[in-house]
């Protein structure tokens, strides 16, 4: 296990919002008593868990940064874009998270039907229930399945029907970075590549969308997200070295169940080695 240590800044979480385990405030709250000064909310596709986030985050003197993790792709190939930074009622995040939601719905029709044909139920109204509300996601099927005994854990149940390769052409659904990004730039927000090495990715292709990236407006690239490993953490580095990115930051943490490091943890990074982005926020 890679040395996650405690760290003042957290620019990576998930909520109630759409697949973490405790509601914004909840959330707030724990970073706070973790010792966190910095935080950003990145609910998957929706910013609706800001405003309680804020509130609370305002309430305990933590300096709080809007957030949200865009599901997009390049080529094909579906990538996380964590936007910081921006308006809470910017007209443009909130264009694409809602045209997301509706892609999230769609494809859970979709995930739900394939998985029929696999000869299991139909979920699709137990993950939208699972959901509660919030942006549906895999994790959502993932736990139906779970709890009707068709896997062990969520894990099998992304290992043997919903990770990229068993959706097939189901993964090909999220606006393309050439279609989202010349728009979200406008907004003036940071733009940065999430966990850059938990793609399916050779490092030619990294690079290449690296470059795409950094073409298209991106600014930063998440050089520790969770426990990284150290070694990864060490070419993240370089690569933001490389290509003039900014550096970012985060546990991405989904809750208290799971495998998912503590909210304000992640492997240490080299702060005089990078450009990180939480400079500009600071006070
Ligand atoms: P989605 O946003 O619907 O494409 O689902 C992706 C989310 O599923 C990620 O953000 C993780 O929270 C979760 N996830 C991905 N792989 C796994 C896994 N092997 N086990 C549990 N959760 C996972
Ligand atoms: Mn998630
Ligand atoms: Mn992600
Ligand atoms: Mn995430």
């Amino acid at each position: 296990m890679p040395d996650t240590r405690y760290q003042p800044i957290d620019l990576h979480t998930h909520s109630t919002a759409s697949d973490g385990q405790l509601t914004p405030i909840e959330l707030v709250q724990l970073a706070h008593q973790e010792g966190v000064q910095m935080f950003a909310l990145t609910d998957h596709d929706t910013t609706s868990g800001l405003k309680q986030a804020r509130n609370t985050a305002n309430s305990l003197g933590m300096t709080f940064i809007n957030g949200c993790e865009l599901s997009v792709a390049w080529k094909k190939i579906p990538l996380h874009m964590v936007a910081l930074g921006f308006e809470e009622d910017c007209a443009i995040i909130g264009k694409w998270t809602k045209k997301n939601q509706t892609v999230r719905l769609e494809r859970g029709r979709q995930i739900a039907d394939l998985l029929s044909k696999k000869g299991l139920p139909d979920l699709f109204d137990k993950a939208i229930e699972e959901a509660g509300g919030s942006q549906l996601g895999r994790p959502h099927f993932a736990k139906v399945m779970v709890r009707e005994g068709i896997v062990k854990d969520t894990n099998k149940a992304f290992d043997h029907y919903l990770n990229n390769k068993k959706l097939g052409q189901i993964r090909d659904v999220w606006p393309q970075l050439e279609e989202i990004m010349p728009e979200l730039t406008a907004s003036k927000c940071e733009l940065v590549l999430a966990h850059p090495k938990r793609y399916p990715l050779t490092v030619t292709k990294l690079k290449s969308v690296l470059q795409d990236f950094s073409k298209l407006g991106g600014s930063a690239i998440e050089v520790a997200s969770g426990n990284e490993r150290p070694d990864h953490v060490r070419f993240l580095e370089r690569l933001s070295r490389e290509f003039g990115f900014k550096a970012s930051v985060g546990s991405d943490y989904h809750g208290p169940f799971g495998p998912w490091t503590q909210v304000g943890r992640f492997t240490q990074v080299h702060e005089q080695e990078i450009s990180p982005i939480w400079y500009q926020w600071q006070t």
